[in-house]
């Protein structure tokens, strides 16, 4: 009886000490992680969390010939005849965009917005998502669409203008202005927030330039399905209502 007695205690006792030690390791990790290690849901802007390209909305505005000389070159450096850091200039030396346009591209962008992606931004931040967006697009053009998605975080390029709205130029040492852009923004939020998680969702192959750095890199084909994007994406969907169940 005596025996059996010392024996449970000393399996009591252990069981404790096990207990205890996981618990401190638990509590080791967490503060290494940070306690509320954020898991982060990022998205692309254009032709993902809406329909439009804004590059080529804001060519638009200035009339047919313009928009076919930025098309003309978007294309090229889609064929990777130009480097897309030159373009990217290019681009917007020959639209000259006006802060008045940038702000009616801002509204376009709500207006084409994917149609669940309110929903689906929602319902990943109550399941304690953060959201944020990664754009090689213009923050001023996508903060009212981040506004109205309630998404606080917009890394993409500032356009400066003069005092009269006049095209001033562009950040040009903005990471997503040239190639490898994306996964160098993603690298500064991993250093900057430590994330517990980051997913990354969008149509493009700058995007999917992200996939070695993210532990998720999900594939969109709603309004452009790129070849090499669905071949190589870990998940690809066509609508963001498919997103909730592919999330880890
Ligand atoms: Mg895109």
């Amino acid at each position: 009886m005596e025996n059996r007695a010392s024996c449970f205690e000393v399996a009591q006792a252990g069981s404790l000490r096990y207990f205890r030690k996981r618990i401190a390791r638990g509590c080791a990790d967490g503060f290494r992680r940070g306690v509320s290690a954020p898991k982060l849901l990022i998205f692309d802007c254009d032709s993902t969390l809406s329909s439009i390209e804004g590059i080529d909305e804001l060519a638009r505005v200035r009339g047919p010939e313009i928009f076919k000389r930025v098309e003309e070159m978007t294309n090229e450096a889609m064929d990777g005849k130009i480097a897309v850091e030159a373009v990217f200039g290019r681009r917007l030396e020959i639209i000259l965009p006006e802060a008045k346009h940038v702000a009616q591209i801002g509204r376009r962008y709500i207006e084409t917005i994917e149609p669940d992606a309110k929903t689906v931004v929602d319902r990943a931040r109550a399941a304690g998502w953060t959201v944020l967006i990664i754009s090689g697009g213009f923050r001023q053009a996508i903060r009212p669409l981040a506004d109205f998605l309630g998404i606080e975080r917009v890394e993409a390029v500032d356009l400066f203008f003069d005092a009269s709205g006049n095209y001033a130029g562009f950040d040009d040492k903005y990471p997503t202005t040239r190639s490898g852009g994306k996964p160098e923004v993603v690298n500064r939020l991993r250093r900057e927030l430590s994330p517990s998680k980051i997913v990354m969702v969008g149509d493009g192959v700058s995007d999917l330039e992200t996939k070695p750095v993210v532990d998720l890199f999900v594939g969109f084909g709603r309004y452009m399905a790129r070849e090499k994007v669905k071949r190589e994406a870990a998940r690809f969907i066509h609508g963001l209502a498919e997103l909730p169940d592919v999330l880890p």
